[in-house]
Parts: C-alpha cells; structure tokens; sequence
C-alpha cells in the first residue's frame, strides 16, 4: 500500500497523488500546475505514469487545480470513472469547459502575435479542447455525501462535507489489503467553519492516516465576526465619496459569499441599496448551480430559502452575460458595486474595470482573495503606487482596501483543531499543498499536540508505505 505525491507537493498548486493498493492503482485529485508558462505546460501535459494504467479518479471538489487536467487524463487513454460529490460534478462541468475555453482563446492569441510577428515558432496547442473537455465529464459519477461505497475490490469510499466550496468533500478511504485494514482520511481543501452557506468541516473519524492540506500553515485569518462589519465601512465610505466599489473574486465561492454577505447588509440596512452588478459569465452559471444544490448548504441558508428569500438574488443585483452589458458599465456615474473574475486580476473582464477605475481617488478597489506573486492582484495587495494593465502602466490613484476573513481555506489554529475534534491512530500525518515553511510551522504545532504521530512533508514524486 503506498502513496505517491505527483502534485501539490511543498507548493499549493497541482494536486495530484497516486494510491497504490489491492491491485490497482487510484489517482486522488488531477489538478492544474499553475506557474510560470513553460513549466506549467510542460507539468500538465506529461503524467508521471501511464493514464491508462489508472483504475479510477477521486475528486476532493472542483477548482481547477485539483480538477483541471481530467480532460488531459481522458485524452491520453484513461478509462476509468471519475468519483466526486454530485455538486461538484455540476460545477466541474462548468469549469472544465471554461478551462478548455481559456486555453483555445490563448493559444489563438499567441498563435496571432507569432505571426504578426514573423516568429517561426510551432503553433501553440491547448491541453485539451471544449470537445475533449465536454467527453471527459461524461466518465464522472456522482454521489452525495457520508454514502459508502466500493471503488475496487478491497476499496472503500466515503465523502464527508470539507465545507470549502459547494460540494468540495474530504475522502475517507478504507483499504483492505493482505488482512490489514488502513483507514487513509484526505482532506483536499479544508474550509473555515461558521461559513455563511456552507457547513462547517468534518473531524475525520478514526483514520489510521490523514493526508492534510496546509496552505495556511502559520497565519491565522481576520476573525469572521468582523468580515461584515468591515465590508459595509467600506461599501459606506466609498457611497459618501460618490464612487464605486470593484471587487475581484473568484467565480466559485467567494462571489456567492459576498452576494449573500451583501444581502444581509442591504436587508439590516448596514448599507443603502445601490445596484450589485456580477460581471462574469462563469460566476452567473455557477450561482445557479449554487441554487440546485441546497443540500449542501448549512441549516440556517436552508431556513432562508423556505422562507423563499432568496440569498443568492438581491433586488439591486443584476447578473451580466453580455460583452456589451459588460462595457456600459463604464458609462455608470453613481456609486455601485461591480464584482468580477478572476480574484488575481490576471484574467477576465475585471481587467477592464479596473483599468477603467483604478485612478480615480473617489473608487475603491476591495481584494477579498488569496493573489499569488507575480498577478497584478498582488501588485495591488501590496499597494504598489502604479500597475500595469493590459501592457500600459497606471497610477494606482483609487482607494485600496484587503480583506481575509471571507477566505475559503482554513487558517492555521482552524486546521489543528480539525485535527484535534479527529479520532483514530492518526499514526501518520502527512502535509501537503502548502508551501514548505507554512507545511512547517503546522507540522511544529501538530507535533505538540500529536506527539506519537508520525508527520511528513513530502517532495514532489516521493512515495510513503501507508
Ligand atoms: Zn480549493
């Protein structure tokens, strides 16, 4: 019985691991490596083993860089079924395609520049294609959550709510091998707990051993209780000096949060009803995917939608499909707020709005997400004076506002207690996704209030006999 780490392995992106038991021969997550370009290509398109060697794939939940190279995985001879929990299913069939949308788009445009250019170089090609990505979603199948059921001889599954993102799910793996029985708990993404929609994580319960996420290793997050507070000082602020609030944020989650969050400010009246415009198309389809799945939401989203309020629909929010709709946007002189992808400003319309924005001192830029180095959502965390946007540089003139407590992954003291509510052996923990000095402050503090654990941070291709 063994595992193998092909991914997320000291660093936060590319999840990938291989289980090897009973036989067969399982790949727990098979997300994107995001990086620099060549790199990531170069990662995502070769598979450390032989696609078509894999008895079947388990999806933790459906952001990209733990779902993003399934379509790759099909393509190069992979047969097998893709197990998630149904919303995630839903929602990775959006994003897939979005993916495969993005990757063409690039690829034309650089194939564009080369030839105006003059530039010899061979044809940019997509990871996978709308077509590839469309085949592969039909190799998933979908279940709810805390249902056991056989993926092998010898091999059980269980998904437990990891209260992340909408169907985002921690794995439980019972193994049963040469008269042994190893309990492996995955946790994928961890939430926060005391989320707006979603319920909280799951303690794993009696796991032999628990492969552990650890992305926020060593920080602890603004406290939830302020979040709201926080948020209407500044969409108040921003209304007495007659601008306009841009909010980037990531399609999935943190959009819906927000609108929800909004929602409540609007109906307390902590903030006066100004128009909420969602500028991305993706964020539109995935809020009604949202709205299929109330069985994942938390008792109290659920009492809200009986009483057929709808949290996901302020009166003053108008969702945008359209280029065109996208664009006046502009023309609009009255304070608003206009959420829009992606959450690290490097992609999308939320360009636009920025660049439309930034220097005027009466608006307000407010960045809710995680931005890594190198985006321009990063160069505005760190409230550099000028930016570049679309090649041309601006004047960062517009007020700059950070904010964490609406973060999707738990925080340092949120993980230990995870562990701490677990039961069983816990005899081996392993840290991943996670950059290596935040895998370990958490394996420092683990180590004190798990003292017989055994805690490893595995590099990239290492394998460990569970
Ligand atoms: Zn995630």
């Amino acid at each position: 019985m063994k595992l193998t780490f092909h991914g997320a392995a000291k660093t936060v992106t590319g999840s990938m691991y291989l289980l090897e038991a009973c036989g067969k021969r399982i790949l727990l997550e098979c997300g994107f490596f995001q990086g620099k370009r060549k790199e990531s290509m170069d990662r995502n398109r070769q598979f450390p083993f032989k696609p078509a060697d894999i008895h079947c794939a388990l999806l933790s939940h459906a952001h990209i860089d733990h779902s993003g190279n399934v379509p790759n995985l099909v393509r190069q001879g992979f047969t097998g079924s893709v197990f998630c929990n149904h919303a995630t299913r839903d929602l990775a069939t959006l994003m897939l395609e979005d993916s495969a949308h993005i990757q063409e788009y690039d690829c034309a445009f650089i194939n564009k520049i080369n030839k105006k250019e003059g530039r010899n170089l061979p044809l940019a090609e997509p990871l996978y294609t709308m077509v590839e990505a469309k085949a592969a979603v039909q190799q998933f199948m979908s279940v709810a959550y805390d249902r056991t059921f056989d993926i092998a001889e010898g091999i059980t599954i269980t998904f437990c709510d990891a209260g992340h993102i909408l169907g985002s799910s921690e794995v439980i793996l019972d193994v049963r091998e040469n008269g042994r029985h190893v309990r492996l708990g995955f946790s994928g993404d961890l939430g926060r707990g005391q989320n707006d929609i979603l319920r909280d994580p799951t303690p794993f319960e009696d796991v032999d051993v628990l492969l552990l996420e650890s992305t926020y290793g060593g920080r602890v997050h603004e406290p939830q209780e302020l979040a709201w507070s926080k948020l209407s000082e500044i969409i108040n602020q921003t209304i007495n000096r007659n601008g306009k609030v841009i909010i980037p944020s990531f399609s999935v989650g943190r959009t819906q949060q927000l609108v929800y969050a909004l929602h409540e400010l609007t109906e307390s009246k902590k903030v006066p009803k100004i128009p909420v415009y969602i500028d991305s198309p993706l964020s539109v389809n995935i809020t009604e995917v949202f709205r299929m799945h109330p069985e994942c939401f938390n008792d109290s989203t659920n009492e809200k939608l009986r009483l057929n309020n709808n949290p996901f629909g302020l009166q003053s929010l108008a969702y945008i499909r359209s280029v065109d709709e996208s664009k006046s946007l502009n023309e609009r002189k009255d304070p608003c707020i206009i959420i829009s992808a992606s959450g690290m400003c490097e992609a999308g319309r939320i360009r636009h709005h920025l660049k439309n924005n930034i220097g005027d001192p009466r608006n307000t830029i407010l960045l809710v997400g995680f931005c890594a180095p190198q985006t321009l959502g990063r160069a505005l965390t760190d409230k550099q004076p000028q930016v570049s946007i679309f090649g041309e540089k601006h004047r960062v003139e517009a007020q700059i506002e950070v904010m964490d407590a609406f973060s999707a992954h738990a925080d340092h003291n949120e993980l230990v207690n995870l562990v701490k509510k677990s039961t069983g052996s816990l005899e081996k923990i392993i840290l991943t996704h996670g950059q290596e000095r935040h895998a370990n402050t958490l394996a420092a503090s683990l180590r004190e209030t798990h003292p017989k654990s055994q805690i490893s941070i595995p590099n990239l291709h290492d394998s460990i006999e569970l």
